[in-house]
């Protein structure tokens, strides 16, 4: 069994109970790990909290060491972290070494970009005076992680955090809390006590009670609408802050002025990458009627070449999604369209071969339109509808007819096709020839139902840092609009 980290220690709920960590590919429990209640809530909430008193203090350079530390660490042990990763959370391997490395390059990023400044300096309204707008950490702050990229969107929370002076709480996701764990006892612990700790539990029973602590006064969350909002109006009792990065239903255009043999390349891997379970995959096709057919017979064909099987690989491109409930809800989904007229082209099922783990067909479904729940909700899975389009201007406003605005693309070699959608949809980040990429210095997030914040980049560490002006006057003198009021200088309205 592994252990919870607080306060430097590994220990055990206070209840002693535990829950079962599984592995996706094969239905087998892998490991266990604490179930954590209130009460250990409160024993991390206050290891955190103390640890602070002195962390906000710790100049930037040596916070900056440390954080290059812990990325060093981290990088030392990648393929271990990535295997863990891999049997947790079902990615290929590959995709998981590129994970390990963007965490340990995330905590790189802050660390340098944590010592640069911590506010600034404004012109007085007087003379002899001097005013400073300075940043300070909030205290503790809770880090709420999905499954799909565990470490990735922990440290896109903690590293910031931890520059900006506050001290963290991570509670991993209940499917994947290993390789957390393991950050821990490999990187970490190079921190003092209490700085950071890692409670696993389940959302309603540790989720809820860090979020409604009264010593924890910012969320940062990443996960479904649903737990955002839950986790929105917890936090408005105390009127703590609140980042959400919620989930995305990301349109993708393909222009008609394309190379079809790249755009099919690049359209198949936002479809699936992770078996579809990215908040930025692309989860809605609109492409030009004009090389519509052929796109299409392309990315069928070019879908029924992909590798499904042993995520630690060799030779596999898609692993097992990452629960039976996930696999399931996509199922529901493909029934319901199918139902409202939808063909599928491929896919669709769980493929005969694999009959143990979660696997699914990447399935693309065409005649959709958008009355489905396919193009108005997040599906999560690997499934492409694609529609056809008149051109730019329907593309752009059936992209913009969402609830949501996470992510967008478009595919095309046309400087107005691109710009011009850039421009009109409404979305945190926007694409253009190259799907899915992120970048630690460029911020990430969503507009509308996807969330409110930005994680990454200077912004992604201003969510962490609360404001204070400091007025200063380095002359101590009386003031003349002090009392007594001296009324021969005629009344202030005159
Ligand atoms: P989820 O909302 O079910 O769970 C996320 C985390 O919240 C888990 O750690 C869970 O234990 C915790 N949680 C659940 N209920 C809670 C509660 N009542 N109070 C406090 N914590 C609670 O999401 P998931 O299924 O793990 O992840 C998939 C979702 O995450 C998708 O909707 C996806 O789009 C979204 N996502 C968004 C981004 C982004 O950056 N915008 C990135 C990745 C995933």
């Amino acid at each position: 069994m592994r252990k919870m980290f607080i306060n430097g220690e590994f220990v055990a709920s206070l209840a002693g109970e535990t829950f079962a960590v599984e592995n996706p590919a094969t239905e087998e429990q892998i490991d266990e790990v604490p179930r954590a209640r209130v009460e250990d809530v409160e024993q991390a909430v206050r290891a955190a909290h103390a640890a602070q008193a002195d962390w906000r203090w710790t100049p930037g350079i040596e916070k900056c060491e440390l954080l290059h530390t812990v990325a060093r660490r981290i990088r030392e042990r990648r393929e271990e972290i990535a295997v863990l990763l891999t049997r947790e959370g079902g990615k290929p391997l590959i995709e998981n070494m590129d994970e390990v490395e963007w965490v340990a390059a995330c905590f790189d990023y802050y660390a340098e970009v944590g010592r640069h400044e911590s506010g600034r300096v404004i012109p007085p309204v007087q003379r002899h005076q001097m005013n400073f707008v300075v940043k300070e950490p909030y205290g503790v702050v809770v880090c709420i992680v999905p499954w799909n990229y565990p470490l990735l969107l922990m440290s896109w929370k903690v590293a910031p955090a931890l520059m900006a002076g506050n001290t963290v709480i991570i509670k991993p996701s209940e499917y994947t809390p290993l390789s957390t764990l393991l950050l821990a006892e490999i990187a970490f612990h190079e921190l003092p006590p209490g700085v950071v700790n890692v409670v696993t539990g389940y959302g309603v029973e540790a989720g809820e009670p860090l979020v409604a602590h009264p010593l924890t006064p910012v969320v940062a969350f990443t996960g479904s609408v649903a737990t955002g909002r839950r986790i929105a109006t917890l936090a408005a009792e105390r009127i703590k802050k609140v980042n959400l990065e919620l989930g995305g239903n990301d349109p993708f255009i393909i222009c008609d002025d394309v190379d079809l043999e790249v755009a099919v390349r690049g359209a198949v891997w936002a479809a699936y990458l992770n078996m579809g379970q990215v908040c930025t995959s692309g989860e809605r096709f609109y492409v030009f009627e004009r090389v519509a057919e052929q796109f299409i017979d392309r990315f069928v064909a070019f879908t029924r070449t992909l590798r499904l099987g042993d995520p630690m690989g060799p030779d596999v491109d898609l692993g097992p999604m990452i629960s039976k409930a996930q696999r399931e809800r996509v199922e529901q989904k493909l029934d319901r369209v199918r139902e409202m007229g939808a063909t599928v082209l491929c896919g669709g099922q769980r493929p005969e071969k694999l009959t143990r783990g979660y696997y699914f067909e990447p399935t693309v479904v065409v005649d959709v339109d958008h009355s489905m729940p396919l193009m108005r909700e997040e599906t999560f899975g690997p499934v492409a509808p694609i529609m056809r389009v008149k051109g730019i201007d329907e593309a752009i406003a059936l992209a913009n007819d969402s609830e949501y605005g996470l992510g967008a693309n478009i595919l095309t070699n046309s400087l107005e096709y691109a710009l011009t959608a850039a421009e009109r949809i409404k979305v945190g980040t926007f694409w253009i020839n190259d799907p899915l990429t992120d970048n630690d210095a460029g911020p990430f997030g969503g507009m509308r139902l996807s969330g409110l914040g930005r994680e990454l980049g200077a912004e992604g560490i201003e969510e962490f840092r609360e404001t204070k002006h400091i007025h200063l006057d380095y002359k101590l003198e009386a003031k003349p609009y002090w009392y007594p009021y001296d009324w021969s200088k005629g009344r202030k309205t005159d």
